[in-house]
């Protein structure tokens, strides 16, 4: 028998029992040893989230150690310690032979929730897809952060950057996203306001700037001759923070439109910025196989300290707790250790 966090209704988390089964075909059972809190799952706390009806079991970045595994599984064994993403591609449909996995039919319906938890059945095509045993040298926290660094990844993937790339947000993911791109040779202009983060950020070494008595754009042209930056992110999921980022980048830029908005949001441009000045737009959304193998390999070889992002590890049963203080804009990730 193990505990489950089920979101039952917004600001409220019960610790249910979850009753112990054997893995089916092809699945492992993982004792989780570290989950990570992320945007999504606050959003979700606080609000509900349109892919999460509650009640819902929820957390997705985790990693920990096999316990069982399913008929016909060879590549992991009981004792294995291993990471995964919560989600893989059918490798059949339209998207997936196009190599769009990302947007695969069968990625979001049938994402794997309930990290929050004693244990986790990790399904076949996730076990055959997107898991991976981990190596000595990571820590189970650093592993958990397979899923969040996918999505960065993804994301710098579909931006092709280079020179300086402003990131609006100073939340975890667009300090993820300075940390890819520095790692790339291209300089990051992180913008965030919250004076916490942007002390993890200063504490990498960036330089950012402070939205709240700097004036972003003109910060931005000084740091780029007078043009703007090559390429803008925002890493905020707000409106404002979409109808910000094409006034940053320079002639010939890209906008990155990474943070997701709630569904029947609309934003507005000035059509003369994207039309005159060519400014390209992207939106990257979740990740690739591929994407998913490059962050396995950048966390394995420590291209960079993931850690410092963690800013509170919390007891299973003081789940609570933890998403209390992350409610009250306390801390950045929470790690949950059951
Ligand atoms: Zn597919």
């Amino acid at each position: 028998m193990g505990r489950v966090a089920v979101l039952v209704e917004s600001r409220k988390i019960e610790l249910q029992e979850d009753a112990e089964r054997e893995p089916s075909a092809g699945a492992i059972r993982v004792r989780i040893r570290a989950a990570l809190t992320d945007g999504t799952d606050l959003k979700a706390y606080r609000r509900g989230h349109p892919q999460m009806p509650m009640p819902t079991r929820f957390g997705h970045e985790f990693s920990g150690d096999v316990v069982a595994v399913g008929e016909g599984v060879h590549v992991f064994s009981r004792g294995d310690a291993v990471m995964c993403v919560h989600t893989a591609p059918c490798g059949v449909c339209y998207w997936c032979r196009k190599t769009q996995e990302e947007l695969c039919e069968r990625v979001m319906p049938t994402m794997l929730l309930g990290a929050y938890a004693d244990f986790i059945e990790v399904p076949r095509a996730i076990v055959e897809r997107n898991c991976f045993a981990m190596p000595e040298q990571l820590s189970y926290q650093e592993a958990a952060f397979l899923e969040p660094l996918s999505c960065v990844v993804h994301s710098t993937e579909m931006l092709e950057p280079h020179g300086t790339v402003a990131i609006i947000g100073d939340g975890s993911f667009g300090i993820l996203h300075a940390l890819v791109l520095k790692d790339a040779g291209v300089e990051p202009a992180l913008i965030g306001r919250r004076p916490e983060r942007l002390a993890i950020a200063r504490g990498y070494g960036f330089d950012p700037i402070d939205a709240r008595s700097e004036d972003v754009v003109a910060a931005v042209r000084q740091r780029t001759e007078g043009r703007g930056a090559d390429a803008a992110i925002e890493c905020t999921g707000t409106q404002a923070g979409w109808e910000e980022t094409p006034a940053l980048v320079r002639r010939g830029g890209t906008v990155s439109l990474f943070g997701g908005l709630p569904p029947g949001s609309s934003v507005t441009f000035p059509a003369e910025r994207l039309h005159y000045d060519e400014v390209r737009v992207v939106s990257p959304f979740h990740f690739t196989p591929r994407a998913v193998r490059a962050a396995y390999e950048t966390l394995c070889a420590r291209r960079f300290d993931v850690l410092p992002l963690v800013t509170h590890t919390f007891a299973l049963n003081d789940i609570v707790e933890a998403f209390t203080r992350l409610d009250e804009g306390e801390g950045m990730k929470a790690c949950i250790e059951p």
